[in-house]
């Protein structure tokens, strides 16, 4: 007989989706958020091809 237990989320997480700036290789699926890189003219660390600006919605997780 088994018995069932609740089971309690300790830890809760939250996401949120938000529109952040990236750079999106135009060859592959290659993206990278702006926040995290300091190049002007990123490169696509797959295919090497230069990559454009764009935006993307993104999960984000709220602590
Ligand atoms: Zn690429």
């Amino acid at each position: 007989m088994f018995i069932k237990r609740k089971q309690e989320q300790k830890e809760e997480k939250v996401y949120e989706l938000r529109a952040v700036e990236i750079w999106q290789c135009p060859q592959c699926i290659g993206w990278m958020q702006k926040e995290f890189t300091t190049s002007q003219n990123p490169t696509c660390p797959f295919c090497s091809s230069n990559m454009v600006s764009s935006v993307r919605d993104v999960n984000v997780m709220l602590e």
